[in-house]
Parts: C-alpha cells; sequence; structure tokens
C-alpha cells in the first residue's frame, strides 16, 4: 500500500501517519519528493490492513492505493521520480550514458592496468573486473581473490575509474567492500536471500544482476530485499536468459529492460557480453539496450581475447572497444528521443 500525503500536508500529520502504520504492524517508509510526500507500507504479513485503509480520513492524507504488484519500494507507483545513483561521482540513471568496461577477470596487474587505461581513453566512466569468479566449473580460473582487489584499487587510483567487482559471499565482504566502490551481484546469486539482506546493510551501491531463469518479479523482488533493507543505492544489470536456443549463451531480454523500467524507479544497465557471448555482436547489441531505455552497459574487454583466463570469446580488445564506443550515443535521452 502507498499513503499519498496531500501537498500541504504538515510534518505532524505525517509523523502520526508513519505512528500509526507502525501501531498497525507495518513498516512505514518515507520519501519526499519534489511536491508532496508519499509513505510506502511494506512488511509483515500479519499487519492489520483495514486499519491502515481508514487513514484514509486522517489529516493531510489525500489517497491510498493498493499496489497492484508485490513489491513496493522499488515500484514507480511509490516513487515517480526516477533514481540516480551515484559511484563515487558517476551518475548512473541520469541523462549520460554510462559505459562500465573491463576484464571478466583481473588475471594480472599489467593486465588490469592495461585494460583501465584503454578503456578509459575510449569513455568508461567505471571499470568492471572480477577478483572472485563464478565459476561453472572448478576446474576453471577462480580469480586472484583479495590479490585482485588490491589490483583493482590501484588501477582505480591511477585511472580515476570507480571500480565495480563481483561479491560472491558474505565471507568476502569486508574485503570487497574495502576496495570496491560499487558491489556486484552475480546472477547466480541473486537469489541469495542471506547475501542480499547483508549487502542492503553496506554503504556501497550494489549492481544487481538478474538470475538467468529470473522472472522480472523475483528479480524486483531481489533489489526489494536491498531497498527494505536500508541500501536505496541499486542498479539493475539484465545480462541475458536462459532460453531453449543453443547459439547465443543467453537470449538478451530486451523488452524484459523495458518493462522493468515501466513496473519501477532504478536505473537499468545491461550486460551484452555474458548476454550474447559473442564478441561480434556486443556492439550491435549494446545500441539496442540503450534505444530501449537501458541507463548504461557493462562490457567486457581484455587486452587480448584469446588468452583471456575467462569468456574470452565475448570479451572485446582494444580496437573493437574503441569502434564500438564511436558508434554509441553519450546521452540516453538522445537515443530515446531519436527512437521514439
Ligand atoms: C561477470 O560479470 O563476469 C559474471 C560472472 O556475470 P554473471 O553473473 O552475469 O554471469
Ligand atoms: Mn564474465
Amino acid at each position: 500500500m502507498i499513503v499519498n500525503m496531500s501537498a500541504g500536508a504538515t510534518k505532524e500529520q505525517i509523523n502520526h501517519v508513519m505512528e500509526r502504520i507502525k501501531e498497525c504492524g507495518f513498516l512505514p517508509h518515507l520519501i519526499e519528493g519534489a511536491e508532496r510526500t508519499v509513505i510506502g507500507v511494506v512488511g509483515k504479513n500479519r499487519g492489520r490492513r483495514s486499519e491502515v485503509e481508514s487513514l484514509r480520513v486522517a489529516p493531510g492524507v489525500e489517497d491510498i492505493i493498493s499496489i497492484s504488484q508485490p513489491f513496493t519500494l522499488v515500484s514507480l507507483e511509490l516513487q515517480p521520480e526516477r533514481t540516480v545513483v551515484n559511484v563515487k561521482g558517476v551518475r548512473i540513471g541520469g541523462p549520460d550514458l554510462v559505459v562500465i568496461a573491463g576484464p571478466c577477470s583481473v588475471e594480472s596487474r599489467d593486465q588490469l592496468l592495461q585494460t583501465a587505461r584503454a578503456v578509459k581513453a575510449s569513455g568508461a566512466k567505471l571499470l568492471r573486473g572480477g577478483a572472485y569468479k563464478p565459476r561453472t566449473s572448478p576446474y576453471d580460473f577462480q580469480g586472484l581473490g583479495e590479490e585482485g582487489l588490491r589490483i583493482l584499487r590501484e588501477a582505480s587510483e591511477e585511472t580515476g575509474l570507480p571500480v565495480v567487482t563481483e561479491v560472491m559471499g558474505i565471507e568476502d565482504l569486508d574485503a570487497v567492500v574495502e576496495y570496491a566502490d560499487m558491489l556486484q551481484v552475480g546472477a547466480r546469486n541473486m537469489q541469495n536471500y542471506p547475501l542480499l539482506r547483508k549487502l542492503a546493510t553496506v554503504p556501497r551501491p550494489i549492481l544487481l544482476k538478474r538470475g538467468p531463469s529470473a522472472t522480472i518479479k523475483e528479480w524486483l523482488l531481489a533489489a526489494e530485499y536491498l531497498l527494505s533493507g536500508g541500501n536505496p543505492n541499486v542498479v539493475l544489470c539484465e545480462r541475458g536468459i536462459k532460453t531453449f536456443d543453443s547459439e547465443l549463451r543467453n537470449t538478451l531480454d530486451l523488452a524484459g529492460v523495458a518493462l522493468a523500467k515501466e513496473l519501477c524507479h532504478l536505473p537499468i544497465v545491461v550486460d551484452p557480453s555474458h548476454a550474447t557471448g559473442r564478441r561480434s555482436l556486443v556492439p550491435a547489441a549494446s545500441r539496442a539496450a540503450v534505444a530501449i531505455g537501458a541507463d548504461g552497459i557493462i562490457v567486457e574487454v581484455h587486452p587480448c581475447p584469446e588468452r583471456a583466463l575467462s569468456d574470452g570469446p565475448q570479451s572485446l580488445d582494444f580496437p573493437g572497444f574503441q569502434a564500438m564506443m564511436d558508434a554509441m550515443p553519450t546521452s540516453t535521452i538522445a537515443m530515446a528521443a531519436a527512437t521514439r
């Protein structure tokens, strides 16, 4: 449920409604918009709904509406203004298209520093790279762990690019928080609820990848875990889902990006590398993502993809990344206007 306060509602009236919501067994979540205040009513199945509905006649309340979806805090119905997530000065969800680039895995200091310099020169705004890698086979390269984090930090300090890297488990969280500017929840972990609960309490923005078999609703509910636990700085990432087709690594759900933007106020980026698994398709998939409304893209780039320890076939080399960037719009608004 959402309580819409009237434009002239006083602080006392708002506080009274917040108190009553708590007394009814729910948690109130205050959103102070430019024009009016709205209060999300969340939590606890055993809260007394009908008593909250009676608040419709309380002073300062304009309306109470039931939300049609199971999520509340991520809902555009609750917060019509789109969220902009600030990652150390880089704003995701604003008018500028944000390109995040870097290798799948941090493999060495040289590999990462070279890549960081190259992607920065081509216009990337954030550096990606995995230090803890979720690999399908236990025999594959598992990442450099904390050494990888230190290398990421060094590259960030040299280039000024903030760093996003995956946190696979609660046991790695302190280390990742120490070194990274944004924490990635990998696709395989989207429904790791103890991890999401913990990430809700860390002072870092989260990049929440969609699980390969997750519905849009499950994805947005995973984001709801983060917001309801206290972390409003969440960027969603569509990275391809599993379908019957085996030609592509995954299937890029572009309409799902548009739908998620219709339902929710969080920014969304698209990962064309994992979504396609093929280097040749990454530039076209990136342009399509921006055309359908993505706020950014996250792309794998490697100095020598044929030598990559993970995801070489989908990684762009430096000239390939530069060529892709040359053909990308820099503003999400210009692209949306051109395709309207
Ligand atoms: C990655 O970003 O390298 C990665 C492992 O992504 P995903 O979780 O989407 O598979
Ligand atoms: Mn990868």
